[in-house]
């Protein structure tokens, strides 16, 4: 019999993502680091799932060498296939390790991306782990669930808390990256298209056929489990979403960042 987690990446392995998001989501992120995309850039795509962010970035980031890592072999099985019809195989190393203990350099990044992803650890320990994989000056680009408005209906918050304990507003993640060491750059809310069009309306798509291959209460329960979240979205979805939150490690000088790899205005 299959575990939760085998039924589960069985569920998604198939999926553009596993999460909700958008490539111009990931292109609006991408461009407020401040990064210049000529630069040969280090980057780690953590908990990056069947690669839907990580192809965006080795599209819009032609010298980045990324390291894309998840504990799911299925998903990185698939990453490999989709970068090898997108001609950027040869930039992407895949890692199959977990994301509490990534085997990265310590200060070897000049760019953690995580979409979806940083809730496995909790926001707080996640940024806070990372923080010592970047460079002084490095940039982190990490995608969180996020309260709207501090008033929310009751139904949405009583399913959200118990999901997650790290439930906050944008006001909340910004003060925790503060607390853990970061300069915040850029915040924005991902807009309802990326939960519905993007990830739920095809999730959806593909439950009949998971049941029919799995006709277990395991399977019966998972399935149950994401129709009550959609439902819920479609109801009360104004109060919630992902925020996309950029923020930077600190360079050591206390002067402004002159380092090649970050993009300046004049
Ligand atoms: N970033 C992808 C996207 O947006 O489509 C995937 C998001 S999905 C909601 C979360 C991802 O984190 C999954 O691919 C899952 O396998 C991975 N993951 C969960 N726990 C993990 C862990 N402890 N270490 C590494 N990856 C993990």
């Amino acid at each position: 019999m299959k575990t939760e987690l085998a039924l589960l990446a069985e569920l998604h392995q198939d999926a553009q993502r596993q999460g909700p998001g958008s490539e111009e989501a990931t292109r609006l992120a991408l461009s407020l680091t401040r990064l210049s995309p000529d630069a040969p850039l280090r980057v780690a795509d953590i908990g990056c799932g069947t690669g839907a962010s990580t192809l965006v970035l080795a599209q819009a980031l032609p010298r980045a060498s990324i390291l894309a890592l998840d504990f799911l072999p299925s998903f990185l099985q698939r990453l490999g296939e989709r970068a090898q019809a997108l001609g950027v195989a040869r930039r992407i190393r895949r890692c199959l390790a977990d994301m509490h203990c990534p085997p990265i350099t310590p200060a070897s990044l000049d760019l953690i991306w995580s979409e979806g992803a940083i809730y496995n650890m909790g926001f707080a320990s996640g940024v806070r782990t990372w923080l010592s994989l970047l460079r002084p000056g490095g940039i982190l680009a990490v995608s969180e669930i996020t309260w709207l408005h501090e008033c929310r209906p009751e139904a949405l918050e009583r399913h959200w808390d118990a999901a997650y304990g790290e439930m906050g507003t944008a006001a909340d993640k910004l003060r925790t990256l503060e607390a853990a060491g970061y300069e915040p750059l850029g915040y924005f809310p991902l807009p309802a298209s990326c939960w519905t069009e993007n990830y739920y309306d095809p999730l959806e798509a593909r439950f009949s056929e998971f049941l029919a291959a799995h006709p277990s209460p395991e399977a019966r329960r998972i399935v149950e489990e994401e129709r009550a979240e959609i439902s819920l979205f479609r109801q009360y979805g104004a109060s919630v979403s992902y925020g996309f939150y950029i923020a930077a490690k600190p360079a050591t000088s206390s002067r402004p960042d002159f380092s090649p790899h970050r993009r300046h205005n004049t």
